[in-house]
């Protein structure tokens, strides 16, 4: 039956001669082990569909009571969420990015927190898919470019040397028809000069509507602004479309940099990482550096920035600031 099912939606439908695909999430309930009548088993199916969503589209899943357990408390996170949209509660954090050569901060990437009241500390892996399931991300995203390009300007009026914000963009945000004219606004009302932000957007965001996306980057681009692939490694990796992206750079991965000493396959590539990125004249960064070791092996291949926890975790406002205004320099040679 499920099988069937699948065949057919495998076929593309013809409405008004455009193919159109569809996808589909099944879930399955059966009687009289998941329920006796039929509200009680369209109910278990209906949470067996959900689950089966959640891990990928185009899925079909069983129920099973544990299912349960994992909604309710999908559901009262996604309600300590709206309220923390609605009162506006999260803050953000600044991670610095330090020049290989120099040992100088040359750029922070700002970073999503959110402490809720009844849980905590909630990592930004688990609550910005349901930022993005829910659209809440459009607001908060606007509030996180606006908040972290005010807090740059800032340092700028308090002579600060001017340093890059780095902004996470997630799919969500940048595929929103205004996005463009939304950083073009957050500039003009904060006066940062778009030089010195940059927008960090992973593969699976661009790899969706490539030639939409390349002319939305080529006009962000016009503004002045730079660009990041961030996570690269992780997804497609593709070159053919790595030539086609009008960005500035790529981030490796935090997991390769993790191996990069003591495991061949990640060593291998890295390397790749940074020997195709020269050829293409991309700057590229490597993420979560923890060691020295990871550092030298960074610096010697070429690797333009770093950015880890040798040098800072990600620090409050305050005491990045603090940090930017001592003037200190991480990660210089001791
Ligand atoms: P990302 O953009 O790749 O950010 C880097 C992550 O690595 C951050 O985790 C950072 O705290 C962590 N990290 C940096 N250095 C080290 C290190 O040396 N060791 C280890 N173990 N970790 C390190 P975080 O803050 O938990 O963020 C996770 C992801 O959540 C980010 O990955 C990004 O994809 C997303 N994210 C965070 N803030 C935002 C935001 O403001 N907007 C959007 N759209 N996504 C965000
Ligand atoms: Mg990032
Ligand atoms: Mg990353």
């Amino acid at each position: 039956m499920i099988r069937a099912l699948e065949e057919a939606f495998e076929r593309p439908f013809t409405v008004q001669e455009t193919q159109l695909r569809l996808s589909f999430s099944l879930g399955v309930a059966f009687a009289p082990a998941d329920g006796m009548d039929a509200e009680e088993l369209l109910n278990k199916a209906d949470t067996a569909m959900y689950s089966s969503k959640g891990s990928g589209r185009n899925n079909f899943g069983f129920f099973t009571p544990s299912m349960e357990e994992q909604i309710r408390r999908r559901l009262l996170l996604e309600k300590q969420l709206q309220n923390a949209v609605l009162s506006q509660a999260f803050t953000l954090h600044y991670q610095p990015r330090v020049e290989s050569i120099s040992g100088r901060i040359i750029g922070l990437e700002v970073l999503l927190r959110w402490e809720s009241p009844e849980s905590g500390f909630i990592p930004p892996d688990r609550f910005i898919p349901i930022l993005e399931e829910t659209g809440w991300i459009k607001e908060v995203g606007r509030w996180i470019l606006y908040t972290a390009c005010r807090t740059a300007a800032s340092w700028q009026n308090q002579g600060i040397a001017p340093l890059r914000v780095w902004v996470n963009i997630s799919g969500r945000q940048f595929m929103e028809p205004d996005f463009f004219s939304m950083v073009e606004k957050v500039l003009a009302e904060t006066g940062l000069h778009p030089r010195y932000l940059g927008l960090e957007l992973t593969e699976s965001v661009l790899m969706q509507n490539v030639e939409g996306h390349i002319d939305k980057m080529k006009q962000l681009k016009h503004l002045g602004l730079r660009l990041s692939l961030d996570d690269f490694g992780t997804g497609y990796s593709s070159l053919a479309y790595l030539k086609r992206f009008p960005i500035d750079e790529i981030k490796i991965d935090r997991s390769f940099v993790d191996g990069v000493l003591h495991d061949e396959n990640d060593t291998a590539i890295v390397l790749t990482i940074l020997g195709m990125a020269r050829s293409l004249d991309l700057r590229v960064v490597g993420e979560g550096v923890e060691t020295d070791a990871q550092r030298h092996f960074l610096e010697n291949n070429l690797c333009h920035e770093m950015q880890g926890y040798l040098f800072s975790k990600p620090l409050p406002v305050q005491e990045i600031s603090d940090l930017l205004l001592s003037q200190a320099r991480l990660g210089q040679r001791k």
